[in-house]
């Protein structure tokens, strides 16, 4: 028999295979270029040559017992490490150095490995809605539990006057994820100060520290020469979680690393919490030819021309079918208002037009759907009349 907690992971598992098998079914009866499926973050973009190039050097080059043993640090390889390290601080002005990083099976256990450093069982974690719809799970992991500052859908920026009544003496950290999955939206200078400011006065109060989680993976992905803040420059209790998942279209690879600043209260223990973290969550060190290839290609990046350009074609075309969204600034997802109050029910007429969306329910924020749109050129093209179709069908309901 399973455990009991486990039974609603099997059910929604289900009810997300469901979509998954009635997506390849649709693909089979109509053509899989005529089924316009939004649903997926699975980049577009194929990972840069550069990076097959480093698999192929790294094992021609070096000793294979390095390349696939063990770590000598559950943190990961120490070169690695200082590769990340030294990029960041060319990036963001920075002084971090091996001891900072700690390389992650993606950000997924990343945000696994620092929850687990801080968390005790019954403590609390606040996350901004709409939200990466793992967060509640992962807090769950650790005996914790999330709760969903609600939406200010005017901006999509957090909810900070919310966020200030929620936090209490439970609240051991808050997750923030910029650029925005599912909005697109990047937290501006201003939110991150203010953000700071209530941590900080909050930590004093409640006599801990509230962490702040700033998860990543979508740190490259801005447009329009939009500048994605450095959190920890806001606020000296940050630990980023970043994956190269998106950015160099990994996401099966399981790369990523979190940043421990050396200003983090408590510091030394904290360090050593995740590493260990790392160990005993069992993922051991994070793959370790995908680690040394990351280091070779830590100044490579994606086309992110090709997300911009289906950006700017999807966000027109709808708008110019009477739909309304904010403009995405990063990531690759649009989050679009439902036409009717019901999400899921919008999502379940859009499947008739051919189109696949993600109810905006599933990320705590319902009344929107979620579009993802890291899909060919063609679909976004293609699926532009069926939108407008889609649109005429709830106008005329
Ligand atoms: N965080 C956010 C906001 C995401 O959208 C995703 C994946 O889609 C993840 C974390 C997990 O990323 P990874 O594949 O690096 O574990």
């Amino acid at each position: 028999m399973i455990a009991k907690s486990m039974i609603p992971y099997v059910e929604g598992n289900s009810a997300i295979r469901a979509m998954f098998e009635e997506g390849a079914r649709m693909a089979r009866q109509f053509g899989p270029e005529n089924v316009y499926d939004f649903s997926l973050g699975n980049p577009s973009v194929p990972a840069p040559e550069e990076v097959n190039q480093a698999i192929r050097d790294i094992l021609d080059e070096e000793d294979p017992l390095l390349v696939h043993g063990y770590n000598q640090s559950n943190s990961g390889y120490e070169d690695v490490r200082t590769a990340v390290a030294e990029h960041l601080n060319r990036l963001h002005g920075t002084s971090y150095a091996a001891g900072n990083i700690i390389m992650t099976v993606g950000a997924a256990s990343g945000l696994n490995v620092a929850l687990k450093t801080f968390l005790d069982p019954g403590n609390e974690v606040l996350a901004f809605a709409p939200y990466f719809v793992e967060y509640s799970n992962y807090a769950k992991n650790h005996g914790a539990s999330l709760r969903a500052v609600p939406a200010d859908t005017e901006t999509f920026q957090p909810n900070l006057s919310l966020l200030q009544e929620m936090i209490g003496e439970k609240t051991r950290a808050v997750i923030i994820n910029s650029p925005n999955n599912p909005t697109g939206v990047v937290y501006s200078e201003e939110t991150l100060r203010e953000l700071a400011d209530i941590l900080t006065n909050c930590s004093q109060k409640l006599g801990h520290t509230i962490y702040l989680i700033s998860d990543e993976p979508y740190r490259e992905l801005a447009y329009d020469g939009v500048k994605v803040p450095w959190v920890p420059d806001f606020y000296p209790n940050t630990i980023v979680g970043y994956s190269w998942s998106k950015s160099l279209s990994l996401p099966g690879e399981r790369i990523g690393y979190l940043v421990f600043p050396s200003e983090l209260d408590d510091f030394e223990n904290a360090v050593n919490a995740a590493n260990i973290a790392n160990r005993v969550l069992g993922y051991v060190n994070a793959p370790t030819l995908i680690q040394r290839a990351a280091a070779r290609c830590i100044e490579c990046s994606t086309d992110i021309g090709v997300y911009d350009r289906n950006r700017k074609t999807l966000y027109e075309g709808l708008l110019d079918a009477g739909y309304t969204c904010t403009k995405p600034q990063g990531a690759f997802y649009l989050f679009v208002k439902s036409p009717i109050e019901d999400d899921k029910e919008f999502c379940a007429i859009a499947k008739k037009h051919h189109i696949l969306v993600v109810p905006g329910s599933s990320f705590a924020c319902p009344g929107y759907v979620r579009m993802a749109y890291c899909v060919s050129y063609d679909t976004i093209v293609n699926s532009l009349p069926h939108f407008k179709e889609l649109m005429e069908e709830i106008q005329a309901m």
